[in-house]
C-alpha cells in the first residue's frame, strides 16, 4: 500500500486508484520559453519517483503532460508580459522556433537526468477546440463571463474555491492587499482569463479564432482540458512544485468541476522548491542553474538526482556546490562498493531478494521516502546474502532510483581491471609522500638485479634508499615505498 501526502486534505492518506487497472497521473510540463533550471528539474525528478513508484508497486500508469508553449503570463495571476513572447523577443526567433528549441532541451536534460519521457506529452496549442468547448460549457453554465474583450471564471458561482491556500476569502477581497494592480474587468479579485482576445494584447504571436475574437488561451485551462483530453473526467494523481498550487491548480479545479458537475482529481502531490543560500531560484538572476552548467563544471547529472533523493520532495532544499561534492563522494563510494561485488557468484536467493524488497517498497510506499529508499541500497550492500543476489536487488531498485547502479558499477569494474598489472608486470606504488621518478628507478633497478640473481646489488640499492629515508616493502606484482 502507498501512502501519499494530499495537498487537498492536508494529510496522508492511502492511495486508492479509482480504477484498479490504470493509475491516471498528470504532471503540470514546463513552459518552453528558456532552459530549466536545476529547480524545476528537482520536481520532475520527483514525479518520475512518484510515476516509477507507482509500476514498481504494480500499478499500471498512463501519465500525461503538458508542454506550455501558449498562454503563460510573467504572473500567474494573469498579468505582465507573456512568457513566450518574452523568450522569442530575447532570442531574436518565433514563438514556435523558442517552444521547439526548449522543448527539445527539456527532454535531453530529462534524459541525462534518467527521467522517463511520460506516456503522453501533448503541447498546449494542439488542444485549442477542447479548450473552446470548455469555455463555452462554462459560460452557458453561468460560470464564465466576457469582459473588455477576455473570457473570466467567475470564482464567487463557486461553493469552495480557496482549497490549495491558507487564506481566508476576506483576506483575497478585491483591494485589500496593497500593491496588488487590479484588472479592472474582473468581478472578483479571484477571478481568472480563459480566454484573451487580441484587444488586451495586439503583439501576440500565436492566435486562434473563437467565439469571442481571435486570441489566445489562458494558462489554466490547459491543463484541465489537456487531462480530460487524454484521462477522461477524472484524475487520480495531478502534480506540479508547490508554486503551481496556487492559483494554477486551484483555478483548475475550479474550472474543470465546474465543467463536469462532479469532483475531478483525488490526490494532489507538490514537490516543494529547490533554493540557493540567497534564496529563489532564478533564470535570469545571478548564476542561472541548469544541468548543462554542472556538466560543464565537471558533474554527472545523476549525482544531481542522488542530490534530491536524499532529501524529502516536501522539504525545501538548499542547493550549494559544496552540498552537491557531499553528493558525489556518496555516489562515488556507493559506485565503488557495488563495483566490489563479483557477478555471477552463485544463484539469486529469492527469500534474500524478497525480503529487501520489502524494506524498499515500504520506504517508498511511505510519501516517497526517498532518503530512506538510498539507505536500503546500503542495506543490500550489507546483506548475509550472495553477490549475485545482491545485485539483482540494486538492478531492481534502480527502476525507480535511476541512478545507473550496476551500469556505472560494471563501468568501474573494467576500469579497475584495465589498470591492474598485467601477469609479469612490475608495479611500484608510492604510499606515503609524493611520488619520486628516481626512487621509483631504484626500486625497478633493485627487481632487475633480483632476477638476475644479484642479491648483493639488491641489497645495496635497499639500503642506499634506506639511508635516504625510503623504506621498500615487497608486494604480489610489485613494490610500495614509504617515506620513513
Ligand atoms: P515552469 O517551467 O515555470 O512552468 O515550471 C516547471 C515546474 O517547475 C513547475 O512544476 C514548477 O512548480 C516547478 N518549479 C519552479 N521553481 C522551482 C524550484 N525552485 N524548485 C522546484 N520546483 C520548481
Ligand atoms: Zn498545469
Amino acid at each position: 500500500m502507498i501512502k501519499l501526502y494530499n495537498t487537498a486534505t492536508r494529510t496522508r492518506e492511502d492511495f486508492i486508484p479509482n480504477h484498479p487497472d490504470i493509475v491516471k497521473m498528470y504532471t503540470c510540463g514546463p513552459t518552453v520559453y528558456h532552459f530549466a533550471h536545476i529547480g524545476n528539474l528537482r520536481s520532475y525528478i520527483m514525479e518520475d519517483i512518484l510515476e516509477k513508484s507507482l509500476r514498481y508497486h504494480g500499478y499500471n500508469v498512463k501519465r500525461v503532460m503538458n508542454i506550455t508553449d501558449v498562454g503563460h503570463l510573467a504572473s500567474d495571476a494573469d498579468t505582465g508580459e507573456d512568457k513566450m513572447l518574452k523568450g522569442a523577443k530575447r532570442e531574436n526567433k518565433s514563438v514556435m522556433e523558442i517552444a521547439k528549441f526548449y522543448t527539445d532541451a527539456f527532454f535531453e536534460d530529462c534524459r541525462k537526468l534518467n527521467i522517463k519521457r511520460p506516456d503522453v506529452v501533448e503541447p498546449a496549442t494542439n488542444c485549442i477546440d477542447d479548450y473552446i468547448h470548455i469555455i463555452e460549457t462554462l459560460i452557458e453554465k453561468g460560470y464564465a463571463y466576457a469582459a473588455g474583450g477576455n473570457i473570466y471564471f467567475d470564482v464567487s458561482k463557486l461553493k469552495q474555491y480557496y482549497i490549495f491556500n491558507d487564506f481566508s476569502e476576506d483576506d483575497l477581497e478585491v483591494g485589500v492587499r496593497e500593491g496588488v494592480t487590479e484588472d479592472s474587468n474582473k468581478k472578483n479579485k479571484n477571478d481568472f482569463v480563459l480566454w484573451f482576445t487580441k484587444s488586451k494584447f495586439e503583439d501576440q504571436a500565436l492566435k486562434w479564432d473563437s467565439p469571442w475574437g481571435v486570441g489566445y488561451p489562458g494558462w489554466h485551462i490547459e491543463c484541465s482540458g489537456i487531462s480530460m483530453k487524454h484521462l477522461g473526467e477524472d484524475l487520480d494523481i495531478h502534480c506540479g512544485g508547490i508554486d503551481n498550487a496556487f492559483p494554477h491548480h486551484t483555478n483548475e479545479i475550479a474550472q474543470s468541476e465546474a465543467y463536469l458537475g462532479h469532483k475531478w482529481c483525488n490526490y494532489w502531490m507538490h514537490v516543494h522548491h529547490l533554493n540557493t543560500n540567497s534564496g529563489k531560484m532564478s533564470k535570469s538572476k545571478g548564476e542561472f542553474l541548469t544541468v548543462s552548467l554542472l556538466e560543464e563544471k565537471g558533474y554527472d547529472p545523476l549525482v544531481y538526482r542522488l542530490f534530491c533523493l536524499q532529501s524529502h520532495y516536501r522539504k525545501n532544499l538548499v542547493f550549494s556546490w559544496e552540498n552537491l561534492d557531499n553528493a558525489v563522494v556518496t555516489y562515488n563510494k556507493l559506485i565503488a562498493k557495488i563495483a566490489a561485488l563479483k557477478p555471477g557468484e552463485g544463484e539469486v536467493d529469492g527469500a534474500a531478494f524478497d525480503e529487501l524488497k520489502a524494506k524498499f517498497l515500504e520506504a517508498l510506499g511511505n510519501d516517497l521516502n526517498t532518503a530512506l529508499a538510498v539507505t536500503a541500497v546500503y542495506d543490500v550492500l550489507k546483506a548475509k546474502t550472495n553477490d549475485t543476489t545482491k545485485l539483482a536487488v540494486l538492478d531492481d531498485f534502480d527502476k525507480v532510483l535511476g541512478l545507473d547502479l550496476i551500469k556505472k558499477a560494471e563501468a568501474k569494474r573494467k576500469e579497475l581491471a584495465a589498470a591492474a598489472p598485467k601477469t609479469g608486470e612490475f608495479t611500484v606504488i608510492c604510499e606515503s609522500g609524493e611520488p619520486d621518478a628516481e626512487v621509483e628507478a631504484q626500486i625497478r633497478a633493485r627487481q632487475d638485479a633480483k632476477k638476475a640473481k644479484n642479491f648483493a646489488e639488491a641489497d645495496r640499492i635497499r639500503d642506499e634508499l634506506k639511508a635516504k629515508g625510503v623504506e621498500i616493502i615487497d608486494i604480489a606484482g610489485g613494490a610500495k615505498y614509504k617515506r620513513l
